[in-house]
């Protein structure tokens, strides 16, 4: 399976000049029979535009609702595309319901979640079984709630963990929670900034998910959900740090600092 970043950024795209971390939460993950989306924050409309093949059916999942991981929904070219089969996928079907219709509510945007032309369906978690994939929840850390999954296909697994703060307290649960896993895909909006100003702001600084990948059986750790409008200069000393830990543990932990465009083969 092949996983590509189309949006890294949390928050909100990013409007510097660093054209590598551009648009906000969407990464995909390709096999020969299905494409799954988690999120869609603004990368998922350059990801619309790169769709060719209309019989791989498309499923879209949700970490939470906040406006980085939904922001690119509406100009998602498949919504406007009958030849596509489309599904959402989300572990509580009666919230996300009740989302939809208000993130296409007339205030906010022209075409209303019932006229759209090409309809999704809506599905909890154990639709993926009849799939032949497992798609597991996790609770994440964040205010308001979010989830993070593990997605296993034939013997690989990916964990998509956007928006989660580690602390002390929770580091060694979802430490066995994420433990053995291909690929970690996780949150790490912090680095250098101080951690007494971002107590509660359900997001990570990277010593802390360094580790915890250390800590667990991962094989290549995303840093993920980045904070937007971050330099070169920053993302150099967060590899600095990043490789002399690493050589510190002797680990053989890869680790990438991920961006717009990214991509890797499982
Ligand atoms: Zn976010
Ligand atoms: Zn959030």
């Amino acid at each position: 399976m092949k996983c590509t970043f189309y949006g890294v950024c949390g928050s909100y795209p990013s409007i510097n000049s660093l054209a590598s971390i551009k648009h906000t939460a969407c990464v995909s993950v390709e096999t020969d029979d299905f494409l799954l989306i988690f999120d869609a924050g603004s990368g998922i409309i350059n990801l619309g535009r790169s769709l060719s093949n209309p019989n791989k059916p498309i499923f879209i999942v949700f970490s939470h609702f906040h406006y980085d991981h939904i922001i690119g929904l509406p100009y998602f070219s498949p919504l406007y595309n009958s030849q596509y089969n489309l599904t959402f996928i989300y572990p509580n079907v009666d919230h996300l319901k009740t989302v939809l219709p208000k993130i296409f509510d007339s205030d906010f945007f022209p075409v209303s979640f019932s006229d759209l032309p090409n309809s999704p369906t809506i599905q909890d978690l154990s639709f993926c079984n009849q799939l032949g994939f497992s798609l597991i929840p996790y609770n994440l850390n964040h205010p308001g709630g979010c989830f993070g999954y593990r997605l296993v296909v034939n013997d690989k697994s990916v964990i998509y963990a956007t928006d989660n703060q580690l602390t002390p307290d929770n580091q060694a649960s979802f430490s066995s929670l994420f433990n053995d896993c291909n690929l970690l895909i996780h949150d790490c909006y912090f680095f250098e900034e101080s951690h007494s100003e971002h107590k509660s702001w359900g997001h990570t600084f990277l010593p802390d998910l360094l580790s915890l990948a250390l800590n667990s059986k991962i094989k290549h750790l995303c840093l993920f959900h980045l904070k937007p409008d971050i330099d070169q200069n920053y993302i150099d000393a967060m590899n600095t740090y990043i490789n002399s830990t690493i050589k510190h543990n002797q680990s053989s932990l890869l680790a990438t600092v991920s961006y717009d465009g990214f991509s890797l083969d499982l």
